[in-house]
């Protein structure tokens, strides 16, 4: 059905269903980031749940009299708890809408859009997922930190660094480990014990580390050092949520790789 639908439409003019609920990845930051595909459906939509982390530009492609709903999602401050939001979604698309649910980066990497669709899926609301770039590729694309390196790092982990009960609940012999990289999200409260947790499972003290704060936007600031420098050097930026957390020895070609903030100017790693 998909294919006969694809057929023959020009990029960008595969109409948005009536009564359909479309989980859209809103990139990490950048507008210029988003998919052919979000920014083709945003102007169809009647309605637009989005999330904390989606940027202003994107929501101004909604046509001028589609309706934003905003769904939160901070840390600790969730407008909307997730069991409301999937029947709010399932509601809206039995209003026969086109529902657009925009969320941050990509919609299946650490943004509970598994438990929307399958929300979705048993009221029988029909779908579709649009992929995002993901906060490591973004981030670390614009922070000048390949993810992984022929040299460095042949395996690259995604995880969650959010606190529970002040513990990550990480496996630290997995993470700790030579030629992989780590990409840590939702980091920045835990960022000390992730660096003291990794050191005293294997890695040393002079491992590459960076943080980057509101990667791909113009606010974007990147501090990186040592797992045992950074926790210091982060606080004394002052730094603030997003920010993504990259550990490994690519951290290090930032030095020759950084185009779009300033040079890095800390000499600590090199
Ligand atoms: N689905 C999103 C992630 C949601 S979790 C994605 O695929 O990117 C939210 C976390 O993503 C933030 O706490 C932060 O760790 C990271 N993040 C998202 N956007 C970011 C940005 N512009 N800069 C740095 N980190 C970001």
């Amino acid at each position: 059905m998909l294919s006969a639908d694809r057929a023959g439409l020009p990029l960008g003019r595969r109409p948005g269903k009536p009564g359909t609920v479309y989980l859209v990845g809103a990139g990490p930051g950048d507008p210029e980031l988003l998919t052919l595909r979000a920014a083709a459906l945003l102007p169809q939509a009647d309605v637009i749940v989005f999330d904390h982390l989606v940027a202003p530009a994107i929501l101004d492609m909604a046509r001028e009299g589609a309706e934003r709903i905003y769904a939160g999602k901070q840390r600790g401050n969730h407008a909307l708890p997730q069991q409301d939001l999937n029947l709010l979604l399932v509601r809206l698309a039995r209003e026969g809408k086109v529902v657009v649910r925009l969320k941050g980066g990509d919609p299946y990497t650490f943004g509970r859009g598994g438990e929307e669709v399958a929300a979705l899926f048993q009221h029988g609301v029909p779908f579709e997922v649009v992929p995002g770039v993901t906060a490591a590729a973004g981030v670390a694309a614009y922070a000048g930190i390949p993810l992984t390196h022929r040299a460095y790092s042949q395996a690259c982990v995604f995880v969650t660094g959010h606190l529970q009960d002040g513990s990550m609940g990480l496996d630290w012999p997995a993470l700790a480990r030579p030629r992989q990289t780590v990409v840590i999200y939702m980091g920045l409260l835990g960022l000390p014990t992730l660096c003291r947790e990794l050191m005293s499972h294997g890695l040393p003290p002079d491992w590459p580390a960076a943080i980057v704060m509101q990667g791909t936007t113009a606010q974007q600031r990147t501090v990186s050092g040592t797992l045992a420098t950074l926790p210091g050097l982060a606080d004394a930026a002052k730094l603030k949520a997003p920010t993504l957390i990259i550990v490994g020895e690519v951290v290090r070609l930032r030095q020759q790789l950084t185009w779009f903030e300033a040079p890095p100017d800390d000499e600590a790693i090199s």
